[in-house]
């Protein structure tokens, strides 16, 4: 069966690509897997960029088709901080708790209405060949005035979306991985897959 790397270390992420992909017709295998031990530089300005330097680079040193992810938090109040920078919101070595309260010191007395924010996903895949496509997910929620849950991860107990009335951070993990930027991202690039007729077996 052909290979298709999944660039990202992240076993949480790997475990939903796998859950997504289990009928996809390629071995799903993880960076280790492929024998890629060394860090990718993210200098994009987009996350689509940034999801692209990460496969293009994966692509390059093993010329297996692979995809790559970026994803991060955009809040409306702060013109999209911290976006791309999300995962460095808070400095090196800061923690989920760090970054989520600084977020929060920012928004202090911000009323709900313009706390407005959204989950970003992009994915690119670079196909056997070279050629590449990125495509994008998004969930929409509020940030919160304190942490609410215990599941998922980083600004999850902060993101609140009215619809469910609570954070994502309190949706079980298989209703998150349904409505979540990255489940929509992973379903959009599986179309795009069947649509290239990738491997000519059904998906
Ligand atoms: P990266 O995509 O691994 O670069 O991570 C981006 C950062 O965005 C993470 O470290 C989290 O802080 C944040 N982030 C991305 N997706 C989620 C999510 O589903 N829940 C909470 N935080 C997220």
């Amino acid at each position: 069966m052909k290979k298709f790397i999944a660039a990202t270390r992240n076993r949480g992420k790997l475990k939903e690509i796998g859950e997504i992909l289990k009928d996809f017709p390629f071995e799903v295998i993880s960076m280790e897997q492929a024998g890629i031990t060394r860090d990718i530089e993210e200098y994009g300005k987009t996350f689509e960029e940034n999801a692209l330097i990460k496969a293009e680079e994966v692509y390059k040193l093993t010329g297996e088709m692979v995809m790559a992810d970026d994803s991060g938090l955009e809040v409306d109040f702060l013109n999209g901080a911290p976006g791309i920078f999300s995962s460095r919101f808070a400095g090196e070595g800061a923690t989920d708790e760090d970054r989520n309260n600084k977020l929060l010191s920012m928004l202090h007395g911000v009323p709900f209405e313009k706390r407005r924010a959204r989950f970003v996903c992009a994915i690119a895949v670079v196909l056997p060949g070279g050629n590449h496509f990125t495509v994008r997910g998004t969930c929409e929620g509020y940030i919160a005035t304190e942490p609410r849950g215990n599941n998922g991860f980083g600004y999850d107990p902060l993101f609140f979306m009215p619809e469910y009335n609570c954070t994502t951070a309190e949706l079980e993990p298989e209703h998150k991985h349904r409505i979540s930027h990255r489940g929509k991202a992973l379903r959009l690039m599986v179309e795009k897959l069947r649509e290239l007729k990738w491997n000519e077996e059904p998906l």
